[in-house]
């Protein structure tokens, strides 16, 4: 509203500014309520792409369901382009149920609460073409037009990168609780991990740690342990930048198959090393939350 209103709008030649600033100051008052009824947020980030944040995300996910918060879980896959969450989770080819109060997340393993673009594409080969502000939209009406309800975790699987998209995503979400930052173990990857760690400490958002996926091979025939790309990437770049080291999670057949066939792979490998790393983690987050 201007300074001069005097409250009859047919008459102001600034109607349309005004309506249009009024409805975005009610958009994010409805974001904020929404997000205000989530305990604890956490943006998964990789400074580039297959490294296995969504496999990452996804487990932790479920890792949490786990260890009591049975459907108070949810994951925001806000990767608009490339969503693979609901493939992980067996949910691709589902869609958002619309009731009276408004648009339900798809409902995963444990009640953990799904949102994403896969949801709303035609097919397979529809590729999603949207420029900034449009994918931006969609993710500002993920937050606050879905109906999360009362969650304890929200998992955000952030694109890729430390550009502009994962930049006015993170924006986007209030009292963000931290970053999980996924990497490989290898010296590209540790140069990736600098930006992804300045990333979030530029926007001001605590770095809970940095995970190193993939460290390793564990043979399934013989339990020794083959370090397919280097080792310790992770954990020295995290104590270089006085970071804390979360773990390692170990390269697994089961973990790509499993993904490939939506079947949660920590509950169906309980006792797999990859499992009990994911476990531990898990442990590292909920003492750095104070849960
Ligand atoms: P990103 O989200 O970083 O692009 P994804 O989570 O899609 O990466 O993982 C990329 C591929 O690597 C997938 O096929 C996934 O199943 C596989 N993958 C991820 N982590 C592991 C692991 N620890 N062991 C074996 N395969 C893995």
């Amino acid at each position: 509203m201007s300074e001069e209103c005097n409250g009859k709008c047919n008459d102001c030649t600034k109607m349309d500014a005004c309506t249009d600033s009024k409805k975005e100051q009610l958009e994010q008052d409805i974001l904020k309520l929404r997000m205000s009824k989530i305990k604890h947020k956490i943006a998964i980030i990789s400074g580039k792409g297959g490294v296995g944040k969504s496999t990452v995300t996804v487990n932790l996910a479920i890792a949490f369901a786990l260890h009591n918060h049975a459907n108070k879980v949810g994951i925001l896959d806000a990767d608009i382009t490339g969503p693979s969450v609901p493939k992980i989770l067996g949910l691709h080819g589902q869609r958002f149920q619309v009731g009276p109060p408004g648009i339900f997340p798809v409902p995963g393993p444990l009640g953990i609460k799904v949102v994403s673009m896969d949801f709303l594409l035609e097919n397979d080969e529809s590729p999603v073409i949207w420029r900034g502000p449009l994918k931006m939209g969609a993710i500002k009406q993920f937050l606050s037009d879905m109906l999360w309800g009362e969650l304890d975790f929200l998992f955000i699987d952030l694109p890729p990168g430390t550009g502009d998209e994962p930049l006015s995503i993170m924006q986007l979400i209030p009292e963000m609780d931290g970053t999980v930052i996924v990497t490989l173990p290898s010296e590209l990857s540790e140069i990736v991990v600098k930006k992804s760690v300045t990333f979030s400490r530029q926007l001001n958002v605590p770095l809970i740690g940095v995970i190193e996926n993939m460290s390793g091979f564990i043979c399934p025939k013989c339990g020794e342990k083959v370090n397919i790309f280097k080792t310790g990437g992770g954990q020295k770049i995290a104590k270089d930048l006085s970071v804390p080291f979360l773990g390692s999670i170990p390269i697994d057949t089961d973990i790509c198959s499993d993904s490939d066939n939506g079947i949660p792979f920590i509950t169906e490998h309980a006792n797999s090393p990859a499992t009990k790393a994911l476990k531990e983690i898990v442990k590292k987050i909920e003492q750095f939350l104070g849960v």
